[in-house]
């Protein structure tokens, strides 16, 4: 924050006065570089996000219960409780940017897969199967075929790219 009279940095601004009001906070302040006064709010934002299960039930988004679903699909798994943590993290704040106070648990779930494929290939599956209740080895299978066949062209993509230009 910045004097908005004289552009003082915020170490030369006090807070002389702080208020409660609704839904956030006052503060009147002084610049003590030019005396002059202003006043900020803080509002709370409203961080109530719900997430609408399969059987309609509302239930208040949780991401210690995200973490933990990913940690289930990722145990054993040569993956680090902070890429966890991380993947957690932005899948919060992915939910938060849609700007609804209701969101489907389809939802969430996509956003763990999408981070989870990037991860770690056994933890992808091992979620999406649980997610999305395969009901036979089929569907298992075709999606690990899937998986496998986006590798191979990703590999492809990489090749091509490094292959030298002017190579007749
Ligand atoms: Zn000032």
């Amino acid at each position: 924050m910045k004097c908005p009279f004289c552009s003082a940095s915020s170490n030369h601004i006090r807070v002389i006065d702080t208020r409660e009001v609704v839904n956030g906070i006052r503060r009147r302040r002084e610049c003590e570089q030019c005396k002059q006064r202003f006043t900020t709010y803080e509002r709370i934002a409203s961080m109530n996000l719900l997430v609408v299960k399969r059987d309609n039930r509302r239930e208040e988004f949780d991401k210690e219960k995200l973490v933990k679903s990913m940690r289930i699909a990722c145990s054993k798994r040569p993956v680090s409780s902070a890429a966890i943590e991380q993947a957690a993290q932005d899948i919060e704040a992915s939910l938060y940017a849609l700007g609804k106070s209701e969101v489907d648990s389809l939802r969430v779930g996509e956003m763990v897969m999408d981070h989870l494929q990037d991860i770690d290939d056994v933890a992808y599956v091992r979620f999406a199967s649980v997610y999305r209740r395969f009901r036979d080895v089929d569907s298992m299978a075709a999606e690990i075929q899937q998986l496998q066949e986006r590798k191979r062209r990703e590999e492809e993509l990489k090749h091509q790219f490094l292959l030298p230009i002017d190579e007749e």
